[in-house]
């Protein structure tokens, strides 16, 4: 049977060059691009490796297993889920919708899927009335791990550059704010959130 990554995968040989490399896309040329187009350049892609090596890590090692244990991360604590935040953030507010298991979306049932939808919309409402909140983003990435983590993050309004999935990207690059701040942020989204 053909398989149809390894289709993809060929298919796409013909646009890399020599070392490996596609050229820019057209999203270094979107406004909100994080990076001058001029001297950048993508990372070369390497042969497939299948099975892929497993980043699966057991909930001793899990960062979000470690941060439902600990108080003053979590901002809510629901039948399958919960919603946590990382120690610190560069943007108004982050919030992770997570499973309270080390689980990941696909092991979830759809009564969980239900609450999840639930907490993704009452976690994106909490974050987008706090003041200074000029929209906020939502994301799925995993990281891996195993742990299901929905991300849910804050933009300060006004700070156009931020703008669109380009985000962490740029929260990544930006100085976290006071802790103190994050804080008593965090007291407003829990409440939001009761
Ligand atoms: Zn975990």
């Amino acid at each position: 049977m053909t398989d149809p990554a390894e289709v993809w995968r060929g298919r796409v040989q013909d646009h890399l060059d020599a070392a490996g490399r596609p050229p820019l896309g057209p999203m270094t040329g979107w406004e909100v691009f994080p990076f001058e187009r001029e001297g950048l350049t993508a990372k070369p892609i390497g042969a497939r490796v299948v099975p892929e090596p497993s980043r699966e890590r057991t909930p001793d090692a899990c960062g979000t297993c470690k941060a439902l244990a600990r108080e003053d991360v979590v901002l809510h604590v629901g039948q399958r889920l919960a919603v946590i935040r990382p120690g610190g953030t560069s943007l108004l507010f982050v919030a992770n919708v997570v499973a309270r298991d080390h689980e990941r979306l696909d092991d979830l049932d759809e009564t969980a899927d239900e609450e999840l939808g639930r907490l993704i919309r009452r976690t994106y409402r909490a974050l987008r009335a706090l003041p200074g909140v000029g929209n906020v983003q939502v994301s799925k990435w995993e990281n891996g791990g195993g742990h299901l983590s929905v991300n849910v993050l804050a933009r300060p309004l006004g700070v156009l550059e931020l703008r669109g999935s380009n985000l962490p990207v740029w929260a990544d690059m930006l100085p976290n704010i006071p802790q103190a701040e994050y804080d008593a942020r965090a007291d407003v989204v829990r409440a939001a959130l009761a």
